[in-house]
């Protein structure tokens, strides 16, 4: 099958250097499907699971918003953070879940946007566990054809 080399980009590392079959990410313009030969386009990224086919299965990427840029031969995503599920840390995404969930319980002096944004982002990252863990972790584990 025809591929196309996707590039996910942090401040802090590459994230994801692999040939894949489709990508789904949720653009400012809604969700987009990106086959190999798409024609050039930029876009915003909203905080969103990126879902990856490749010759080996699916994966999917927690990542908290940036920019894409597509290419014919290669997708760019610049992303604020983003993790594949074996970077992600279980226990500390589980105590920002309930750290957020506590502090959406009280009624005075809380920031319930912050709030509910960072309660997203934890649940992100327990869903891209649980999605790449049933799917059999497929980026960035030596899994590829
Ligand atoms: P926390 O409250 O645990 O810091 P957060 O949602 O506020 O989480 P972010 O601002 O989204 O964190 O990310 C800051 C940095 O920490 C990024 O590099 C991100 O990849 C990393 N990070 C955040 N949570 C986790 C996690 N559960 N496992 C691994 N890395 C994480």
């Amino acid at each position: 099958m025809s591929s196309v080399l996707l590039e996910v980009v942090t401040p802090e590392r590459l994230v994801v250097s692999e040939q894949v079959n489709f990508i789904t990410v949720l653009t400012g313009g809604g969700e987009l499907g990106i086959l190999p030969h798409h024609a050039p386009l930029a876009a915003t990224v909203k905080p969103c699971i990126v879902k990856v086919r490749t010759d080996a299965g699916e994966d999917y990427i927690n990542v908290n918003g940036g920019f894409l840029e597509i290419q014919p031969d290669k997708v760019t995503i610049l992303a604020d953070a983003a993790e594949l599920a074996s970077m992600i840390d279980v226990a500390r995404a589980q105590a920002a879940k309930e750290r957020a969930e506590r502090r959406l319980a009280q009624r005075e002096g809380v920031d319930v946007l912050r709030a509910e944004l960072a309660l997203q982002r934890a649940l992100r990252r327990l869903e891209v566990v649980e999605l790449s863990g049933k799917a059999g972790n497929v980026l960035g584990s030596g899994n590829q054809k």
